[in-house]
């Protein structure tokens, strides 16, 4: 019997724009501007960093926060958030559907994305509220992804078994055949609907469990 369903975050519950912003836009406009540079040069040289130290930074690799520190900018996470706040969106049958299924399940997230990231988009429209409990494999684990090891984590904090477990997500190597990896159930989403996945909605997600 399903106990637990596990979410993946970002293009799953929640698009990208916003994180586009913080890393491609705000983060090389606050460099260019307390470094008086151009937005370009600022943009070549911030984006060349984070390539640079992909795989050396570990689970910091993905906190604003090091990063605005790791550049010596005075701007913090609170000015970047208050500029882009606004543009964090859920998909539109998330509400529903995370409403619905907080009646039948304990709903969890496991994500890559660091903690703040999480917290930032749990808060819009209090979807916090449906969640038991919110893994973040770069600030609790000091992961670069969400490896097994984030998974095992989950059966051991909820005493259950791998076949307790249901996750779904839009990554086809960390949400699906990691997971999979630990005998726990998981789908792919595909919100795109460009390439081939198991649901191209959590609506049709939440039908599949309706039907077990
Ligand atoms: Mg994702």
């Amino acid at each position: 019997m399903i106990k637990v369903i596990s979410f993946d975050l970002d293009d799953t519950l929640s698009d990208s724009q916003f994180d586009e912003l913080i890393w491609r836009t705000e983060i090389p406009k606050a460099y260019a501007e307390e470094n008086h540079m151009d937005f370009d040069c600022a943009y070549a040289e911030v984006t060349k960093e984070y390539k640079n130290l992909w795989g050396k930074a570990q689970g910091n690799w993905r906190d604003a926060s090091f990063w605005l520190k790791h550049f010596g900018l005075k701007t913090t996470w609170e000015d970047l958030l208050g500029k882009v706040q606004h543009e964090i969106k859920h998909f539109d049958d998330v509400i529903p559907v995370l409403e619905n299924l907080s009646k039948r399940f304990k709903l969890i997230i496991v994500s890559n994305a660091e903690r703040k990231f999480i917290d930032a988009k749990l808060k819009l429209n209090h979807i916090d509220k449906f969640f038991t409990k919110t893994y973040s494999a770069s600030s609790d684990f000091n992961l670069k992804k969400k490896d097994a090891e984030v998974f095992q984590q989950v059966l051991k904090d909820f005493k259950i078994k791998p076949e307790e477990l249901i996750h779904i997500g839009d990554d086809e190597e960390y949400d699906v055949k990691v997971p999979r990896s630990i005998g726990v159930q998981a789908f792919l989403l595909c919100r795109k609907k460009d390439k081939k996945a198991d649901f191209y909605s959590l609506e049709a997600f939440k039908q599949h469990l309706d039907a077990l």
